[in-house]
């Protein structure tokens, strides 16, 4: 009988679960039956390392809401029923021209609303989502140097999310 592990690891050390797979181990398969389809409340949201602060959910309810709708009709009344950028008048849809998730004051400002076609307005946020991608990427990967959780003389391995 094997010592408890006490979580770190030692070398020549043997875990229990080793070379054991849920199709050979009654064992390994109860745990997993038993982790099935259960929240993590430990991952999920606010303690999520990725959490962004409920802005979906919060999006979405801008996004539904009745003022929503009348911002985007009032945007496409005043753009006179045709894309601000190239007059197509197909498939118009209504652009924040400062971007929603930058500019939460603004959202249902209609001075901040045009109208855009659907192939310009695909084009324009691109444009904004990588620009916001640089700016957030480089802040995270300064952070990240910063605590040292990359060294920074170190080359990125191919493939890796090392620094550039
Ligand atoms: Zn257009």
């Amino acid at each position: 009988m094997q010592a408890h592990n006490d979580g770190r690891f030692k070398p020549g050390f043997t875990p229990w679960n080793k070379g054991r797979t849920r199709a050979t181990d009654p064992t390994l398969d109860n745990i997993a039956k038993r982790k099935e389809g259960k929240k993590r409340p430990n991952l999920s949201g606010p303690l999520h390392w990725n959490w962004k602060g409920g802005k979906t959910t919060e999006a979405m309810r801008i996004r539904n809401s009745m003022e929503y709708a009348q911002w985007r009709a009032a945007v496409l009344t005043n753009g006179g029923h045709k894309c601000a950028l190239c007059g197509s008048t197909e498939k118009l849809e209504a652009d924040h021209i400062k971007a929603f998730a930058e500019y939460p004051e603004l959202r249902l400002d209609v001075s901040n609303g045009r109208a855009l076609c659907a192939k310009c307005h695909r084009r324009q946020k691109w444009a904004t989502r990588k620009r916001t991608f640089t700016a957030e990427h480089r802040a995270a990967l300064a952070e990240a140097q910063r605590r040292r959780w990359l060294d920074p003389t170190k080359r990125p391995r191919r493939g890796g999310n090392g620094a550039p």
